[in-house]
């Protein structure tokens, strides 16, 4: 990207989510790019948010971000809008009594999904707790740093995005840039969000993350295979979260999430909700299940359980 294209996107960025601020509060006027501003800038002011998008606009938008990403980050990038299967809603369990705190899958999912190294973003964070107290939030401690885990006296507790059924998130977006997917996955468009954060104080979980300084992703572990709504990188001033994998997971011979893969001990389970046969149908059948906060009526499709 030239100093001038640099310089127009900037603008844009700013004066797109600040005009679009302004009128969802219903003031303010709108603030055009600068007139010399280049094509790509643009384009993506006068973007309509991807659900209004038909598929040749789609296409468009995926080529020009393929190109962009791909001169950014010297490899050919790809940039999917792949949609829900039919028949498909996902769902994830997570066992409890196997979990050993190592947060591998905090890093296997910072690698897959182009998290920020600097400014660290995680969409994971792996809470520890103690044994005495049982699952007591207020007490967890997200920042623990022992030499070996698991750690006597304590258990482990990973919390990502629920992709609530309910989701309180999507319904306070002034502009619609969040929503949930008949897939049950809940997506941010990058390209809409104003950056207001509304959808973060809502989330009951912590599940949401804003990139308050431009996301630092080396070039080399850059990874090129991105979906439009998921893993693509991120621009600054807008909000993010784990998407169950959706550029893996919603191919048809379907992979599985990262963290499921690099998880050492199994404690990860992923799967179709709608399938009896499937993994996570049997561990919401046979095993001690339990979501957080289910007071709430989020109805989170992240379920908790102890095999053993
Ligand atoms: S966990 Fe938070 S971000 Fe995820 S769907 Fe539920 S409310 Fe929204
Ligand atoms: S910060 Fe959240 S609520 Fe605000 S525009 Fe972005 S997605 Fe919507």
């Amino acid at each position: 990207m030239s100093d001038m294209e640099k310089r127009d996107e900037h603008v844009f960025r700013l004066t797109r989510r600040k005009a679009l601020k302004g009128l969802a509060l219903g003031i303010g006027t709108m603030v055009l790019p600068a007139k010399d501003a280049s094509a790509s800038v643009w384009e993506s002011f006068f973007q309509k948010n991807f659900r209004e998008l038909g598929k040749s606009e789609r296409r468009v938008i995926l080529e020009r971000l393929e190109k962009e990403y791909s001169a950014r980050y010297k490899k050919p990038v790809r940039v999917k809008d792949t949609g829900p299967i039919e028949g498909v809603l996902y769902g994830y369990g997570l066992d409890l009594s196997r979990c050993i705190g190592c947060r591998r899958c905090v890093y296997g999912c910072v690698t897959e999904n182009n998290q920020s190294r600097d400014p660290q973003i995680h969409w994971i964070k792996v809470l520890r707790l103690a044994k005495e107290r049982g699952v007591d939030l207020e007490h967890s401690e997200q920042y623990y740093n022992p030499a070996t885990v698991p750690e006597e006296g304590h258990f482990y507790m990973p919390v990502q995005c629920h992709q609530c059924e309910n989701p309180p998130c999507t319904k306070v977006c002034p502009v619609q840039a969040t929503w949930k997917e008949i897939d049950g996955i809940v997506v941010v468009d990058y390209n809409w969000c104003i950056g207001c954060r509304y959808c973060m104080a809502a989330c009951p979980y912590g599940a949401r993350h804003f990139n308050w300084k431009k996301p630092g992703l080396p070039a080399g572990e850059m990874n090129p295979e991105t979906h439009y709504l998921g893993n693509r990188p991120r621009p600054v001033g807008v909000v993010e979260k784990c998407t169950f994998c959706m550029q893996r997971t919603r191919e048809p011979d379907g992979m599985y999430p990262a963290c499921l893969e690099v998880c050492p001990v199994g404690a990860r389970k992923f799967g179709n909700l709608l399938d009896p046969t499937s993994e996570i149908r049997n561990v919401i059948e046979n095993k001690r299940v339990f979501i957080l906060k289910e007071d709430l009526n989020t109805q989170p499709k992240f379920y908790y359980f102890y095999s053993v």
